[in-house]
């Protein structure tokens, strides 16, 4: 139950297990990494919240709100922001028409690097 606490107050809407772990040790709290995996997965069974895998194998968990986006990622410091775009979800809707397919699911992320290297921890050391 912190785990979800602690998804609800952080300002970071996408955080991964070891962040998770890290606020938790800086709460006070003994926990391991593997029970906060294990936690997350359950609560992601259960629909609380959501996983996104991105590419590299790097995975966030956000508290699930019911509300479709897609997603940016900075691949240099993992910085994830997340959009909505009317015309994006109306054009994959066409595509599907025209394939005479439903869509059940989908997932866009844009991949890249953040271009102010304040915002961007890693951006200075790799570019
Ligand atoms: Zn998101
Ligand atoms: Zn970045």
């Amino acid at each position: 139950m912190k785990i979800l606490e602690l998804l609800e107050k952080s300002g970071q809407r996408h955080v991964s297990a070891e962040d998770v772990y890290k606020m938790l040790l800086e709460a006070g709290e003994e926990i391991g990494l593997a029970t906060v995996y294990r936690v997350l997965t359950q609560f992601e069974a259960a629909g609380l919240v959501e996983r996104n895998n991105f590419e590299g194998g790097y995975s966030v968990f956000e508290l699930n709100r019911g509300q479709h986006h897609d997603h940016i990622v900075c691949v240099l410091c993992g910085k994830v922001a997340e959009f909505y775009d009317e015309t994006i979800e109306k054009r994959q809707q066409k595509i599907a028409e025209k394939y005479d397919f439903e869509i059940g699911d989908h997932s866009l992320t844009i991949y890249g690097h953040c271009l102010n290297a304040d915002a961007c921890a890693k951006r200075n050391e790799k570019v």
